[in-house]
């Protein structure tokens, strides 16, 4: 993992905790993380423990509430915890949710070993596929992987 990476996976830990802590009340930091009162019991003195460790936000409540509880009290996924989510409010364009798509179908149909390459996506115009058709393979001269779609291709 280069350093640019690695500081972008900083700033979306950042952004998810954040995104946690907002929907909490009486958030507090302390040595390890926050507190804060849960929002599944009826929680008098904050007894919900918000860690971060290796990019995973850890909830753990002292009265027992479940991750699970807490996520679904909060409007929010398990996997927001673990990944960063996915906002509602303004979905990803269909062109971009389409490319992953592709990538994922391509990637089901490759090696194990394959699978870890990054795929690029080309898109042709069915018109005038000559541009995009020579991009793609001038990428694959140069190894990498690559998907030549057409725009109206579903
Ligand atoms: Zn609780």
């Amino acid at each position: 993992m280069g350093m640019s990476s690695a500081l972008q996976s900083r700033a979306d830990i950042y952004r998810r905790v954040e995104n946690i802590l907002e929907r909490l009340s009486r958030v507090r930091r302390n040595a390890i993380g926050w507190t804060a009162r849960c929002p599944v019991h009826d929680d008098r003195r904050p007894s919900l423990s918000i860690t971060e460790r290796e990019g995973k936000i850890l909830l753990h409540c002292f009265g027992g509430c479940t991750a699970e509880a807490i996520c679904t009290a909060l409007g929010i996924h398990l996997r927001d915890l673990f990944t960063e989510p996915e906002s509602t409010s303004n979905p990803l364009p269909r062109l971009v949710r389409d490319v992953q798509q592709h990538i994922r179908d391509l990637r089901s149909r490759l090696t194990p070993r394959d699978r870890k390459r990054p795929i690029t996506v080309v898109y042709a115009n069915r018109q005038n596929p000559e541009r995009a058709m020579a991009r793609a393979i001038a990428l694959a001269v140069e190894g990498e992987l690559c998907q030549l779609l057409f725009k109206d291709q579903r």
